[in-house]
């Protein structure tokens, strides 16, 4: 079978990386979870007492990070076990000021195109169609209502035990759209190939059937129960 990479984008909280994760386990694929990479950098330049607002000083950890996410979906930055922290409500308000450094974006896509053309994969982000990975088989491009993501993402944060109102999951939401969508440097936008899917009012099951469809559709790959 040929190489086959799947992008799925789109703004905040939309259900991206848990539908990813499914639709990957159904096609016997990899998981790569670039917002993973993004949050990781950022829990390191705050690790090391540094401002995220601070493009220089950000930037200069550039060289001294080493990031790794493995199988079980645990993720490392420099041998820190970082799987939880990094969904922590500090690293969420300040990671798309890090996702917005051009030298911090060029390192961290280095990593996922070389991740991703290792094995078949399902990649999410916000600019997989469209930058990181433009000939990908597959792309979607999935929305929802800010109410419905925030309701999401406060109802998983509640599970997860992670301390936030749902007035502070609406303006973190609000807040990371604004800035990945308008940064200088490779923004948050749908590809013109790409296929978008709005799943305000889907279950997770309905968005994975309807992603599986497409996947068959353009790859002729069936996935498996
Ligand atoms: O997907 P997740 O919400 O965990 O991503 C966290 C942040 O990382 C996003 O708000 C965005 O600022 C940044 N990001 C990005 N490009 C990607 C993935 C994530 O800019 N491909």
């Amino acid at each position: 079978m040929k190489h086959v990479a799947i992008a799925i984008d789109g703004p905040a909280a939309a259900g991206k990386s848990t539908v990813a994760k499914i639709v990957a386990k159904r096609l016997g694929f990899v998981y790569i979870d670039t917002g993973a990479m993004y949050r990781a950098f950022t829990w390191y330049v705050l690790h090391r007492g540094l401002d995220p607002k601070n493009e220089e000083a950000s930037c200069s950890l550039i060289p001294e990070v080493r990031i790794s996410l493995k199988e079980d979906g645990s993720v490392f930055v420099c041998g820190h076990d970082v799987t939880r922290a990094i969904r922590e409500p500090l690293v969420s308000s300040n990671v798309s000021y890090i996702a917005s450094y051009k030298g911090i974006r060029l390192a961290l896509i280095d990593l996922q195109r070389e991740l991703g053309e290792k094995d078949n994969c399902v990649m999410d982000g916000r600019d997989i169609g469209s930058y990181v990975l433009p000939h990908a088989e597959v792309k979607i491009f999935q929305i929802a209502s800010v109410e419905t993501r925030a309701k999401r993402r406060f109802l998983e944060n509640q599970e997860k035990g992670i301390p936030t109102t749902y007035e502070e999951v609406v303006a973190d939401v609000k807040n990371r759209d604004y800035i990945d969508s308008h940064r200088d440097f490779d923004p948050l936008m749908q590809a013109e190939d790409a296929i978008p899917l709005d799943t305000s009012d889907m279950t997770i099951e309905e968005v994975v059937d309807a992603i599986l469809r497409i996947v068959e559709e353009k790859t002729g790959v069936k996935a498996c129960r």
